[in-house]
């Protein structure tokens, strides 16, 4: 028999942790890093060499020659510069492996390369990285070697964030600062910090990596840009939860093994709805070191499937027709003394606090809807919003029947005619206690739902970086909770203030909840009776980043100054831009090297059948139509290229807004255009012609 695996003993074995730590490092420093961990500020660099020293020696003795300064820039992949721990030889020729505590805290890479929106000039290319030490450091193995990672955040030279950690980090110190003046109002003195939390469940797909490297499609853009559907979809529901087929499962055992290394909970595994789909879960974490964890497993399954003769695609929308992947985002909050402050609680104090929370909560999504739904845009997520596969575009709020009827109780009578009794909160319908429990309760169809404890925002994208949406949802809270602390801290009676503000507030914003089917073309027009905004598109969500509503909350706790927002902006339009041309001109070159060239093969053969099959004289009729219907398509498809061709190339030569617009509103219309007669010509032409792997080939013989 094998070897036994001893998850436990495997688990953290690439990571630097707190216990290792402490094992390494004096008493005195290790206080002095713990501290800083917990509560911020800053190393002194002499505590600072002592940590990066014993940094090194553990990564040296667990084979490692290089570090890396580990950055999320704008780009939503991570970044990482390899430095070895090499150093001038003496004399003698010894060489000794060495890392300062300077090169532990800061490194400096060259900027000029990472989308910055103008935020730098490359005469003034430096930008920063600085060690994030709430997020551990570890060690990745990889076809390099072993390389010590140190999770940074990357600023300019002036100190503009130039990446997606920065305003994350500065996101939850706003939330923590502003959760605590919450739960002070409560009598709660003990608690020092809040902390957001987060588990995101990723989705992906799994297919042959021989049939992925047979796809253009698939390797420059991680999607199918061409593809007929195949005979069986997911019709059938028995993809769902079913068994786990052997390569797949082989899969997911190597990647488990390689996740609980690096310190990752992954947790929960099965298949998806679409065939081919499949899902993983780690217990959920900080949110910055959530954020980390989700670009590893993003990273490590990439990795881990190539190694199995497979390729995973993480892309929202790799096949038309097909349910697309998401990321769904649990958020909660909760005190260091152990408060999570979405769960409703045993005690009318308790519950109180937690109907002052949701009131804020409601008043957070309804007032900034526009800027979550940018949040969980990104281009690939396109073509899911709203695709009755994943949540509509528009932002409501489920609370379950249940709650809401609570919420509904409170708005028409207040908090205070609910009556105590037996302990808990009874507000006529039932107890608040209850719903904690009744996590069941659940309604895919809504964007951002409440599931007993914890809220689930299931819009984002399964390629994208859980950063956003995060950094938005902190800061979007932190402003509501301010707001109520600034009334009620001020309060004479407290009790009937507090009352007050929940029924107000709750009353307010009533409109975000949503317990309905949101797949409905009623609920679209019902949203848009209750005035609230229905985003289509990545592009169309950008400028919500810049409305002074936007501004104002992110200036407010000082996560994004507007110059930071508008170069956020520019990259985001840029990055459309960037992404469709590529889209488009894979499209032209498979329809160009690979679609035509192959019709025409096939014409020819028809074409000598039908030569042969008249001088044999019998009938060729059915030969010769379809030849003739072939022929029509072909051209139909030629014209079409001809068509995209020229919009590709006006596209280029456009700049920013104008031309994400052009590239959603031309480019993406042509693509189609090209599309619909190609796969129409993949039902009729002779399989041994067509150029590439099908989506049945792709999709169900894994
Ligand atoms: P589902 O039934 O929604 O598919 P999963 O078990 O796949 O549930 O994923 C739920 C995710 O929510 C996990 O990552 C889990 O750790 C996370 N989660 C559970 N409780 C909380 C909480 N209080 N705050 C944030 N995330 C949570
Ligand atoms: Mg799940």
């Amino acid at each position: 028999m094998s070897e036994v695996l001893n998850v436990e003993k495997i688990f953290n074995q690439n990571v630097f942790t707190l216990g290792k730590m402490r094992e390494r490092l004096p008493k005195k420093v290790f206080n002095e890093v713990k501290n800083v961990m917990d509560y911020g500020g800053e190393l002194s660099l002499a505590t600072a060499d002592v940590v990066a020293k014993a940094m090194k020696d553990w990564a040296v003795e667990n084979g490692a020659t290089h570090y890396t300064h580990w950055f999320q820039p704008l780009t939503g992949v991570t970044a990482e510069k390899h430095d070895a721990f090499v150093t001038n030889p003496d004399e003698e020729g010894k060489m000794l492996m060495e890392f300062s505590g300077k090169e532990l805290i800061k490194g400096e890479p060259d900027a000029s390369s990472f989308p910055s929106g103008g935020l730098r000039a490359t005469f003034e290319a430096r930008g920063y990285t600085i060690w994030d030490v709430t997020s551990p450091v570890f060690l990745k193995e990889d076809a390099t070697g072993v390389v010590l990672c140190i999770p940074t955040a990357f600023c300019s030279y002036t100190g503009e964030s130039l990446d997606k950690k920065t305003p994350l980090l500065r996101s939850m110190e706003a939330i923590s600062e502003q959760a605590l003046r919450i739960v002070r109002l409560f009598g709660n003195t003990e608690a020092t910090k809040v902390t957001a939390s987060v588990g995101p469940e990723q989705e992906y797909f799994l297919v042959d990596r021989d049939k992925f490297l047979a796809r253009k499609d698939l390797i420059y853009t991680g999607r199918t840009l061409f593809g007929a559907p195949a005979p069986k979809g997911q019709e059938l529901d028995d993809h769902y939860f079913g068994t786990i087929r052997e390569r797949v499962g082989a899969f997911m055992h190597a990647l488990n093994i390689e996740l609980w290394k690096l310190g990752i909970t992954a947790k929960t595994q099965h298949n998806e709805v679409a065939p081919a789909q499949h899902e993983l879960a780690p217990i959920y974490d900080t949110a910055n070191v959530a954020v980390d964890h989700n670009q590893l497993i993003m990273e490590t399954m990439k990795e881990v499937a190539e190694r199995q003769g497979l390729a995973c695609l993480l892309h929202e929308k790799p096949f038309a027709g097909v349910n697309g992947s998401g990321k769904h985002d649990n958020w909660s909050i909760t005190t260091d003394n152990g408060v999570n402050l979405l769960d409703p609680g045993d005690t009318p104090n308790e519950n109180k606090q937690f109907l002052l929370v949701l009131a804020c909560m409601m008043k957070a999504v309804d007032r900034h809807a526009d800027l979550l739904r940018q949040s969980a845009s990104d281009v690939g997520n396109d073509h899911r919003l709203g695709a009755d596969e994943a949540p509509p575009a528009i932002i409501s709020i489920f609370l379950g029947e249940q709650l809401d009827d609570i919420v509904q109780h409170i708005i028409r009578d207040g908090v205070a005619t609910t009556s105590k009794e037996g302990g808990k909160l009874e507000t006529g319908v039932s107890t608040l206690s209850d719903i904690s429990k009744d996590a069941t309760d659940r309604n895919r169809t809504s964007p951002f739902a409440f599931t007993g404890n914890k809220f689930e925002f299931r819009m984002v994208g399964s390629k994208d970086s859980i950063a956003s949406p995060n950094t938005t949802l902190n800061a979007i809270v932190a402003e509501a909770f301010c707001e109520a602390a600034d009334e009620l801290e001020k309060a004479e009676d407290f009790d009937t203030a507090c009352d007050a503000l929940i029924q107000r507030y709750m009353k307010e914003n009533y409109r975000i909840i949503f317990n309905g089917n949101g797949y409905s073309e009623e609920w679209v027009e019902e949203a848009a009776r209750r005035g609230l905004p229905n985003i289509h598109s990545m592009v169309e969500a950008v400028s919500t980043l810049t409305t002074d509503k936007a501004v104002a909350l992110f200036e407010k706790f000082g996560i994004f100054t507007r110059k930071e927002l508008e170069s956020r902006e520019e990259v985001l339009y840029e990055q459309y831009s960037k992404v469709i041309n590529i889209e488009a001109l894979t499209m032209i070159d498979m329809a160009t090297k690979q679609y035509i060239p192959s019709v025409i093969k096939y014409t020819k053969e028809l074409a000598d059948t039908v030569l042969s099959v008249k001088e044999a004289g019998a009938d060729v009729s059915v030969q010769s139509d379809m030849l003739n219907e072939i022929s029509v398509l072909l051209k139909e498809a030629k014209a079409a290229l001809e068509t995209l061709k020229l919009s590709q190339k006006k596209g280029i030569e456009m700049e920013g807004k104008d031309r994400a617009f052009f590239c959603k509103d031309t480019i993406m219309v042509d693509m189609d255009n090209l599309r619909a007669p190609i796969d129409k010509l993949e039902m009729l032409v002779d399989k041994d012609f067509w150029p590439v792997p099908s989506y049945g080939d792709l999709t169900f013989e894994v």
